[in-house]
C-alpha cells in the first residue's frame, strides 16, 4: 500500500490528480450529449467543428479525437444523419471532402446543460492559483504537441498573431494582431477561432520569448 513514506512519484500522483478530474468532465459529456440525442464522442466532434471556417477532414477529426478513422467515420455518419453535419468537396480537389457544422449541429453544440463541473473546480481556485494552472496546461499542451502526441492546438503560443511580452503593461503584456489589442495573461487561449499557424522556427522563437518574459510566478 502506498504511504507518505513511500510515496508514488509525483508525476504519477499528478496523473491521478488528471483522471479524477476527467471523471467529472466525462459526467458532464455523457450528460449534456443525452440531453442533445447524442453519444459524448457526437457531441466531440461537433465541439472540434464549432468555429472552423474550413472544416476538417476524417483524419484530422480522428487524430484531434484521439479515435481511429473507421471509428470517426462511424460518429460523422451518424451526424450525417441527424443533419448536424455536412460534407463538402476540397476546394481544388473534388475528390477529397471536408466535414461541415450545419446550423443544427452549431445550435446543438451550443446548448447549454449547465453546471459545468470542472468549470466549478476552476472556480474554488484563487485568481493566481488560476494563472498558474493555466500557464502550466499551455506547457503541457505545447510538450504533447512539440512531440508528435496530439496536434497542433489553436493556442496563442502557436498563432501568427501573437506577440508575447510586447508592452511593459505587466497586467496586460502580450499583443493580439488579429484584433490589434493588448492582453493579459489569464486571456491567453487555448482553442481560438481566430488562430492562424505559423511555421516551426517562428513558433519555436515565439515560445522562448514567451517563456523568457514570464515573471517570476510566486505561490499565492
Ligand atoms: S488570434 Fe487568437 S490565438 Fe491568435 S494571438 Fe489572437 S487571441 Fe491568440
Amino acid at each position: 500500500m502506498e504511504t507518505p513514506k513511500n510515496p508514488l512519484s509525483i508525476d504519477v500522483r499528478i496523473r491521478e490528480g488528471f483522471s479524477r478530474i476527467a471523471t467529472a468532465m466525462r459526467i458532464e459529456e455523457w450528460k449534456k450529449a443525452k440531453e442533445v440525442g447524442l453519444n459524448p464522442t457526437q457531441l466531440a466532434v461537433l465541439a472540434l467543428l464549432e468555429g472552423r471556417k474550413d472544416g476538417l477532414n476524417v483524419k484530422e477529426i480522428a487524430a484531434h479525437l484521439g479515435v481511429s478513422q473507421p471509428s470517426a467515420t462511424d460518429s460523422i455518419a451518424a451526424l450525417e444523419k441527424k443533419e448536424h453535419l455536412e460534407k463538402r468537396a476540397e476546394q481544388g480537389d473534388r475528390r477529397a471532402v471536408r466535414v461541415h457544422l450545419t446550423s443544427t449541429g452549431l445550435a446543438a453544440v451550443q446548448r447549454d446543460a449547465g453546471g459545468d463541473l470542472a468549470e466549478q473546480a476552476v472556480g474554488s481556485l484563487e485568481e493566481r492559483e488560476q494563472e498558474h494552472l493555466l500557464l502550466s496546461l499551455i506547457k503541457m499542451i505545447r510538450h504533447l504537441q512539440e512531440s508528435g502526441a496530439i496536434p497542433l492546438q489553436r493556442m496563442c503560443v502557436t498563432c501568427r498573431y501573437f506577440a508575447p511580452f510586447a508592452h511593459p503593461d505587466g497586467e496586460r503584456p502580450h499583443h493580439c494582431h488579429f484584433v490589434d489589442a493588448a492582453f493579459g495573461q489569464r486571456e491567453l487561449r487555448v482553442d481560438c477561432r481566430d488562430h492562424d499557424e505559423t511555421d516551426p522556427p517562428s513558433r519555436a522563437a515565439t515560445w522562448e520569448a514567451f517563456q523568457a518574459g514570464q515573471p517570476n510566478l510566486q505561490a499565492p
